[in-house]
């Protein structure tokens, strides 16, 4: 989600009460001029992942998220194909 100010908030899955995570590290996977399904992409400039280690500060979940640009990039998602339950919270 995202503030007036346009930042954007991880909110913890795992309290589901919309407590804010703290981002922990950051790293570029990948950054390169697009190439990517240039099609359906025509006005993206570059190809890109970045990912981030999360962590909840309440419940202790630890978790890494990534973003990028060259995946699902458009349609409605649909909640069959959201993760319910991943592994980590098996412990
Ligand atoms: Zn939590």
């Amino acid at each position: 989600m995202t503030d007036a100010s346009e930042h954007f908030f991880f909110l913890c899955p795992r309290c589901a009460d919309n407590t804010v995570l703290q981002i922990l590290d950051v790293g570029v996977v990948r950054d390169a001029p697009a190439t990517y399904d240039l099609e359906h992409r025509a006005k993206a400039r570059r190809d890109f992942k970045i990912a981030m280690k999360i962590h909840c500060l309440k419940c202790k979940l630890m978790d890494f998220v990534e973003i990028s640009n060259d995946a699902w990039q458009g349609g409605k998602i649909a909640n069959d194909l959201l993760v319910e339950e991943p592994s980590i919270y098996s412990n």
